[in-house]
């Protein structure tokens, strides 16, 4: 059997492939199982945020993993409390949680705000607020704080206490906070699965003014907008507001598994011995990845990554078959004319991996993609979208 039966065969079928069986690549280049090339515009869902096989990012994993691959939280080690001072240092932020993934990154965020209310009001200040159409995770926690009903139907009974809220609607989060249970607004600053849109800058200040008001806690949930992604360092900071609570994973340690929660000034002591853990949480290699690719993410980087936005948003707004081009820094989302789908595979033939989101083209290319291989890959997204009776 080839690699696409065998996968038919054993792999529980949660997911539909694209044709490709990627088995090699470098920079934005993916190579599959017959030698052909991509460019590679999606990263792995924002996960190679230097590319594939990058030699700085690939030298930090090998050096850590020819010392010791793994010790468990019973024991201290080097790379984690070095990521940790650095999260610490460039956020504002005072103390981080470490886990596997974004979905644990959430579901952390989510304990510490529950337990930083209810410790100072009583069990009763449980509440999690979310936004309508947000995406936070598969485990049935986040999926629970994931605003739409499509992801919930198969599995409930899901975690209680969560309300979902439309973007912009502040008077009806006041109408949830009026009975006093209300323990923390989680958002994301940019929605990612929900078509690539970023939140009104005065609804961002506005909330973040209300949950101050209310002592509730504002949780982001930078997991695909984080570590570098909108063109800062967090989407967040495009917003100028700090909030309480930041989670984030993907492409914070470059393509290997990590999820981080940093706790601000409020919460930074709520948890206590035993009140959470990972076994595999601020495992010593995928965190020897994320200093080296947070180290990178400086400001000649992040300059770099509004360029490269810059000229994706010129070349494609008003161009053939383009509806619309949202987003922020390299997390763009593209309204076409024909289906995102139909974008996407014609894409695949031409050598070009791009995402979906809703009924956008999703692009998430690597922070540091070459300019020439970024206009190529522009070109022929343009090319597939062209409608050619019009032009
Ligand atoms: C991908 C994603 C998640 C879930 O992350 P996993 O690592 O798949 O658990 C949560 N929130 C956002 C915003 C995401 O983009």
């Amino acid at each position: 059997m080839n690699i696409k039966e065998l996968d038919g065969k054993y792999i529980a079928g949660t997911y539909k492939r694209s044709p490709v069986a990627a088995v090699a690549g470098k920079g934005s280049v993916i190579t599959d199982e017959n030698g052909k090339h991509y460019i590679d515009m999606g990263s792995g869902i924002g996960v190679t945020s230097f590319g594939i096989a990058d030699d700085v990012w690939q030298q930090a994993v090998i050096s850590q993993i020819s010392r010791i691959q793994h010790a468990s939280n019973l024991y201290y080690t080097q790379p984690c409390v070095e990521l940790a001072q650095m999260l610490c240092e460039r956020t504002g932020m005072k103390k981080v949680f470490f886990s596997n993934s974004g979905a644990e990154a959430n579901e952390c965020a989510i304990k510490a705000a529950r337990k930083y209310a209810a410790d100072k009001y009583g069990p009763q200040r449980h509440v999690i607020a979310t936004l309508r159409n947000s995406f936070h995770g598969r485990t049935l926690t986040t999926l629970a704080a994931t605003g739409q009903d499509h992801y919930h139907e198969l599995f409930t009974p899901l975690t209680e206490g969560f309300v979902s809220f439309d973007a912009g609607d502040l008077a009806a989060l006041e109408a949830i906070q009026a009975d006093g249970t209300l323990a923390a607004v989680m958002i994301k600053c940019v929605q990612g699965e929900g078509g690539v849109i970023p939140l009104e800058a005065d609804f961002v200040k506005a909330l973040r003014a209300f949950c101050t008001e209310h002592d509730v806690l504002l949780i982001t949930d930078e997991v695909q907008s984080g570590n570098g992604r909108t063109g800062r360092l967090y989407a967040y900071m495009n917003f100028d507001i700090v909030p309480d609570i930041v989670s984030t994973a993907k492409g914070l340690a470059g393509g290997l598994p990590i999820g981080a929660t940093l706790l601000g000034n409020k919460c930074e002591n709520v948890f206590s011995f035993g009140d959470h853990g990972s076994t595999f949480g601020g495992n010593p290699v995928s965190c020897a990845a994320a200093v080296s690719i947070l180290s990178r993410i400086d400001d000649a980087l992040l300059a770099k990554v509004r360029e490269k936005s810059a000229f994706i948003f010129s070349s494609l707004e008003g161009a053939s078959g383009v509806e619309s081009v949202s987003g922020m820094g390299l997390m763009i989302g593209v309204k076409t004319k024909k289906p995102a789908a139909e974008i996407v595979q014609a894409c695949i033939e031409k050598g070009v991996l791009c995402l979906t989101a809703k009924d956008k083209v999703r692009l998430l290319p690597a922070l540091n993609i070459d300019d020439k291989l970024l206009k190529d890959a522009i070109d022929v997204l343009k090319e597939v979208c062209a409608d050619q009776g019009r032009v």
